[in-house]
């Protein structure tokens, strides 16, 4: 019923002449997946990066976007900015920009709303970390993120979300979730969703994201409530990802 979706998030890595290469070494690897399969650049990637999927089944990304239409940001880059370069995804309230750049559940949630409204397509991250998860308060973390970041969203709008679950103490530390455990999580967040939006809760994808990897990625795919995965550290190798989009 829901559509797998696996996404790369390069972070801050690859100049535009590599996100070409890397791109194009890719585009047959996953020619065939029956995921859908997104690749997040660097900003700067994006004009190169959205030239070599052209004709393939891989979408573009951006990792962030800011939520004014336009005016005096220094260094942000708002949504049409991205639609014009043909951008579709755009990664929303990761870890690290809450961590290092002040990102709060009010900016996911304005960002969030701005882009529904431009009709790109929201990848929001939510999880908890690591001390939270010693004090047993996982789901209320989750389910308080996850309703924060959609308030307001339009109840026809919110299957158009992808939510990342990301248990932060599980990014790039090699270090994964259980799949019981993610799919445990993942439940958590849909039961908030469908208290706040009814049945759409079920149409909504819900990716696992933290250490995924070709070795874990066809357990987590199993699990009845991970719909696709958002890779970091593997999605910057084109075997790597490719063997995590064909899990
Ligand atoms: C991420 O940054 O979204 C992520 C999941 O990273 P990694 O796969 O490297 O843990």
């Amino acid at each position: 019923m829901r559509k797998p979706i696996i996404a790369g998030n390069w972070k801050m890595n690859k100049t535009a002449d590599e996100a070409t290469a890397l791109i194009n070494e890719l585009r047959p690897l996953v020619a065939d997946a029956k995921a859908d399969v997104v690749v997040c650049t660097p900003a700067t990637d994006l004009a190169a990066a959205a030239a070599a999927v052209r004709g393939s089944n891989i979408g573009l990304g951006a990792q962030n976007m800011d939520y004014h239409d336009s005016g005096a940001y220094t260094g942000e880059i708002s949504a049409d900015m991205l639609l014009n370069l043909g951008v579709q995804y755009v990664i929303i309230g990761h870890s690290e920009r809450r961590e290092y750049y002040a990102e709060t559940d009010e900016t996911v949630n304005l960002k969030v709303l701005k882009a529904l409204e431009k009709g790109l397509t929201p990848i929001v991250c939510v999880g908890e970390k690591l001390e939270e998860r010693e004090n047993g308060v996982t789901a209320e973390v989750v389910r308080k993120q996850t309703k924060l970041a959609l308030k307001g969203v339009a109840e026809g709008d919110v299957a158009k979300v992808v939510v990342a679950y990301e248990p932060i103490w599980a990014i790039g530390t090699g270090k994964t979730a259980t799949s019981d455990d993610a799919n445990d999580t993942i439940k958590e967040i849909r039961a908030a969703i469908k208290e706040v939006f009814g049945n759409a809760a079920d149409e909504v994808r819900i990716q696992y994201g933290g250490s995924m990897n070709p070795k874990n990625a066809t357990e987590l795919m199993a699990m009845s409530d991970i719909d696709g995965g958002l890779i970091g550290g593997a999605s910057l190798k084109a075997e790597d990802f490719s063997k995590v989009v064909n899990y």
